[in-house]
């Protein structure tokens, strides 16, 4: 195919969702001496799936931590919903919407893989603690809203087949899905994902990239750091480059893939994985 497998895009579908929900504004991060993030600008659109790419190194995991609250800008700031997040803890952030997923599995592995998912909404409960031991009507009713949505987000990646299985019997395909469930339950509004697809192979990656694909439709937006440039293509709608902290590129997927500054990024990278 002509494509390569891409999806088809028609043209300007890189302005989809044009609303910024998350927006970079010049931002800044040193360690010591490093600039891991030097005066980095981009918005995460509504309802898009956005790309961050760079050789290593190039500062895309300390976007994802400047963004979800977990390291502060040295300057620089974050909105979210057009609100600055610089003095929010990383609770608040979460509990606007804005949620990430670590580069290492984060799960209980002996706990079903329902009962992870429910754990997660279980900040979420509005009857009291009482109400729920007693089981009341209205926590009866509360358990089963909650299961119901816990299935919905287990549908959602696919794992609803089989709710009783223990999370650590899980492939670690599986288990990365199952941590993808548990941040949907939770219905935020964007989501961003720190190399998912880390040590997947090629089956497990699609079904990883349909999973990513539905998001939006669940009202949820999608930033995807990934190395593996195939998964990054078929996916985003718009993709961020990154090298040596600073962005270099921004645009469609067939921009980027044209892009001197990206192609010579990348070339200049001998550890960079260029699938
Ligand atoms: P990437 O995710 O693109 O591989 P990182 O954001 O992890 O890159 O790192 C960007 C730069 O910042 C690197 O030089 C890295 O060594 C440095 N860095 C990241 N986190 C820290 C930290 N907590 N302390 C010191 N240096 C860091
Ligand atoms: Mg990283």
């Amino acid at each position: 195919m002509a494509t390569s497998g891409l999806r088809e895009r028609p043209l300007g579908s890189g302005d989809k969702g044009n609303k910024p929900l998350v927006s970079a504004l010049a931002v800044d991060k040193n360690y010591g001496g490093v600039q891991a993030l030097k005066s980095v600008t981009f918005d995460i659109r509504s309802g898009e799936i956005l790309g961050l790419i760079g050789p290593n190194g190039s500062g895309k995991s300390t976007c994802v931590n400047v963004l979800s609250g977990a390291v502060r800008p040295s300057s620089g700031q974050i909105l979210l919903e057009g609100v600055d997040t610089g003095q929010m803890s990383v609770d608040a952030i979460v509990s606007r919407g804005m949620v990430r997923t670590y580069q290492a599995t984060q799960i209980f592995p002996e706990f079903s893989v329902l009962d992870n998912v429910l754990l997660g909404c279980h900040s979420r409960r509005t009857v009291s603690p009482l109400s729920a031991v007693l089981r009341t009507p209205a926590a009866r009713s509360e358990n089963n809203t909650m299961i119901a949505n816990a299935m919905s987000a287990l549908e959602a990646v696919r794992l609803d087949q089989r709710p009783e299985q223990i999370a650590s019997t899980l492939s670690a395909a599986d288990q990365r899905l199952l941590m993808i469930a548990v941040m949907v339950a939770a219905a935020p509004k964007v989501i961003l994902l720190d190399e998912p697809a880390a040590g997947m192979v090629s089956s497990e990656r699609q079904a990883l990239a349909d999973v990513i694909r539905i998001l939006p439709s669940k009202g949820i937006s999608v930033m995807v750091i990934e190395h593996h440039m195939g998964l990054i293509m078929d996916v985003c709608d718009r993709i961020v480059v990154l090298n040596f902290g600073q962005k270099i590129a921004d645009g469609t997927p067939a921009e980027i893939r044209n892009d001197p500054a990206v192609i010579e990024a990348y070339l200049g990278h001998r550890d960079a994985d260029r699938h």
